[in-house]
């Protein structure tokens, strides 16, 4: 099954920037993926245009066979968003952020609570449920981000620069949380432009430059011709 499939995608803004120039992606379910980049190649437009948060212009997109134009309801429900900036209400609870968000999906609300306690431990963010989200630090408020994409249980979750900003013991134990819900079977998707992000953590790459996929493979066989 392909968790993710894009045929000649692409995106012209309003003023007529071309940000992505047609580009071909397929992700199988299960991988770990690195979308990985210079900054201004087109990552966070792909990613836009997969959780269907900026139009495309032109291709097809599906996530787990729906298809973004004809089934966007079932497209969204795989979909696991962790944006790059923080866009929840900073004065709401850690807890209300992450229970809010079962309103999306009809995650009925007492599922909801016990899924945030769930995701809450597990990202170190239990003791912080009652505080509000502008106390946090911003390690902290990245994985209260991920604990929310958790929430209707996804099977893609996709991460915008998940670690830009964040100190490098952060990132280590960040790094190891997804490696894990990755191997519990979740298909993950991150952009990068850190080639060591995409090594420690994937095993399938794609390079974006200007628009255009000019890469495409697995780590290993990247390394093995650096
Ligand atoms: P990346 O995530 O790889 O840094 P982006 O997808 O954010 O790249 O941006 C790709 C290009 O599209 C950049 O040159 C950026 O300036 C341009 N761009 C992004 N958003 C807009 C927008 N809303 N209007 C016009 N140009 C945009
Ligand atoms: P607002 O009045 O701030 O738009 P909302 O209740 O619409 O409040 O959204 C609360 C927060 O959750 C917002 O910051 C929004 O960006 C974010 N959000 C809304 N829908 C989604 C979604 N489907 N996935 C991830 N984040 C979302």
């Amino acid at each position: 099954m392909k968790a993710l499939s894009i045929s000649n995608l692409r995106k012209t803004y309003k003023g007529g920037f071309e940000a992505l120039k047609g580009i071909d992606l397929n992700v199988e379910e299960g991988d770990f993926f690195a979308l990985l980049g210079p900054n201004g190649a087109g990552k966070s437009t792909t990613i836009g245009i997969i959780s269907s948060l900026v139009n495309k212009t032109e291709g097809k997109v599906s996530v787990f066979g729906y298809d973004l134009d004809t089934q966007l309801v079932e497209l969204k429900r795989q979909i696991g968003l962790v944006p790059q900036e923080f866009n929840f209400n900073q004065f709401e609870t850690v807890r209300q952020i992450v229970v809010n968000q079962a309103g999306y999906y009809g995650v009925p609300r007492q599922v909801a609570h016990e899924r945030a306690e769930h995701y809450l431990k597990q990202l170190g963010l239990w003791d912080k449920r009652n505080d509000p989200a502008r106390m946090l630090s911003g390690g902290m408020k990245r994985r209260l981000m991920i604990a929310r994409a958790l929430l209707h249980e996804p099977k893609l979750l996709i991460l915008d620069e998940p670690t830009a900003g964040v100190d490098i013991e952060l990132r280590r134990s960040m790094w190891d949380y997804l490696l894990e819900i990755n191997k519990q079977g979740i298909t993950i998707i991150l952009t990068t432009h850190y080639l060591e992000e995409a090594e420690t953590l994937c095993r399938n790459i794609a390079i974006i430059d200007h628009g255009a996929i000019v890469e495409n493979t697995s780590i290993k066989r990247l390394l093995a011709t650096l």
